[in-house]
């Protein structure tokens, strides 16, 4: 450390490296990261971000990704203007009621009020689907599916949080009109689990697919369904993407209806017009965080290959004083040959050939930012024809031979992803309890578990809940935020697959919290 000390005082640079331990002082070891690995920085407006190209260009990979599966379900982009006026945003009761307290307004412009007051979207449903009315007229209008990639302004008061709870922060947000409910309901599964992939598949990051209560679906909506993460550190769930049937109601409130197409009745009088079946569904830059928070270990960032902007970073090293200028000539050479084949190979591969850094600085500032392999090349592995790669994810060190390096270096791309997976996925499913006696609910919890319960499903019961888990003394390990507090329980989903060895017998099976009878086995934990 000291030497990395010194080189950063010669060089002028900042110092690197991760001062806190994840595990003893997560928060504190959450800002470093972001900010160290120039994920991001923090910003004069509280709880708004700046998101610097190494998280920005994750972003773009998850969204090149997503956009593609959507065009292909055959969903379209456009993009629709941020402000709203407030009479399109009073327009669904529940709807405003859910976002009220967190809208920002602009009231005016230069000098002068404006006449009427705009809001900058929390979301989108009140600023498309006036339009929405406007184009569907007929069921061959149907289905109107458009997508749009953008920011949305939700003015949080508590805690913000970089990626996880930010006041402006980008998605993408689909909303989607049927004309049946079976295709709406179609879609919002599938949608869901293109979330799950984006977690899954690209961050490496696994997550439980349910259905949200009552209490917490999106507010005027029919039903949401969700992915939920697990964040060990801390034991807590995160709300990782939703997808919503919003059902008919905002088609009533905004009048987004059609002809009914079995045309008059046989009277000849009108049918009356029937109303779309709407989804809406969002993902955002929240996901960077759970992958940070998942997988960044004392020493940083660990990035899943997929996602990285550099898959792998080749170093030249065992070069000293004593090394010949032909020698040092030998394995820039060899290196740039390598960096020909991963580029061939569309390897995403950096050639750090800084001479003012030494190999141990270059090794530290890679391994902050997470590069998931790193590739040492010297004047001895150029006359042996191999090279060494080692791992970020384990640290593990491999010998390649130069003939199969590309393929050796793709295939271990592919072995860190899905070890990361397995990893996390290992460590999320020991840290699910099944809870069937209310006694061991809070110890679960306080032992950083998810609790999963034979439920009732009531909001009285869940608020019940809630109450009796609350936590008198809050641990100062934990990230501090008050909207999700480290108080109670709240529920997470109702997990799709439901537990195959126990299921809930109608009638029988009681809600371990207020022993009515239960329905169905339900996901509850502490969360952010
Ligand atoms: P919603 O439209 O409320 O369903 O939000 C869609 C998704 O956005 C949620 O499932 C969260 O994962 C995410 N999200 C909600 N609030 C924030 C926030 N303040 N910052 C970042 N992501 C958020
Ligand atoms: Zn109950």
């Amino acid at each position: 450390a000291s030497q990395a000390k010194k080189e950063a005082a010669s060089t002028g640079a900042v110092q690197i490296g991760i001062e806190y331990k994840k595990d003893v002082d997560f928060p504190k070891w959450y800002q470093q990261v972001v900010t160290r690995s120039e994920m991001l920085e923090y910003y004069d407006v509280s709880g708004c971000y700046i998101l610097r190209p190494w998280a920005y260009r994750i972003w773009q990979e998850i969204q090149h990704w997503f956009d593609n599966e959507i065009q292909e379900l055959g969903v379209e982009n456009s993009y629709f203007p941020m402000f709203v006026p407030a009479k399109n945003l009073e327009k669904e009761k529940d709807h405003v009621e859910g976002f009220a307290a967190e809208v920002a307004w602009v009231t005016r412009a230069g000098s002068s009020e404006l006449e009427e007051p705009l809001a900058v979207r929390p979301t989108s449903e009140t600023v498309m689907y006036p339009y929405y009315a406007k184009w569907v007229r007929s069921h061959r209008d149907l289905p109107l599916r458009l997508n749009q990639w953008c920011n949305v302004v939700r003015w949080e008061f508590k805690n913000p949080q970089p990626f996880l709870r930010t006041r402006e922060f980008l998605w993408q947000e689909g909303h989607t009109a049927f004309a049946t409910k079976e295709e709406a309901d179609s879609e919002v599964y599938q949608i869901l689990d293109l979330y799950r992939q984006v977690y899954e598949d690209l961050l490496a990051v696994p997550v439980i697919k349910g259905i949200k209560s009552e209490k917490e679906k999106f507010a005027g909506g029919l039903y949401t369904t969700t992915i939920e993460g697990y964040i060990p550190t801390t034991g807590r769930g995160i709300q990782a993407a939703t997808s919503h049937c919003l059902g008919q109601n905002f088609a009533k409130m905004f009048g987004i209806s059609f002809e009914d197409p079995q045309g008059p009745l046989p009277s000849g009088e009108a049918r009356p017009p029937l109303h779309a079946w709407q989804n809406s569904w969002g993902l955002t830059t929240r996901s960077l965080g759970v992958m940070i928070m998942v997988h960044g270990d004392d020493k940083g960032l660990v990035l899943p290959p997929r996602v990285a902007s550099v898959q792998v970073v080749v170093i030249p090293c065992g070069i000293n004083t004593k090394t010949s200028d032909e020698d040092k000539a030998a394995v820039d050479e060899r290196i740039n040959e390598i960096m020909k084949g991963f580029k061939k190979a569309g390897i995403r591969a950096k050639f750090d050939d800084r001479t003012t850094y030494s190999v141990g600085y270059k090794f530290n500032h890679w391994e902050l930012r997470g590069v998931p392999v790193r590739l040492e090349v010297g004047p001895k592995d150029v006359k042996n024809n191999q090279a060494l790669a080692a791992r970020r994810d384990n640290g593990e060190k491999i010998t390649v031979k130069q003939e199969t390096l590309v393929q050796e270096i793709r295939d271990l791309l592919d072995t860190v992803q899905s070890d990361m997976f397995k990893r996390a996925q290992v460590t999320r499913d020991a840290n699910i309890a099944h809870v069937e006696d209310w006694k061991d609910f809070v110890p679960a919890l306080d032992d950083k578990k998810f609790c999963l319960i034979p439920w009732c499903e009531d909001s009285a019961c869940e608020e019940e809940i809630k109450e009796k888990s609350a936590r008198t003394g809050i641990a100062t390990t934990e990230v501090q935020d008050e909207k999700a507090p480290s108080m109670g329980a709240k529920s997470l989903c109702i997990p799709l697959e439901q537990p195959q060895d126990k299921p809930i017998v109608a009638g029988e099976t009681k809600c371990v919290s207020c022993g009515k009878n239960a329905k169905r086995w339900a996901l509850f934990g502490r969360s952010y």
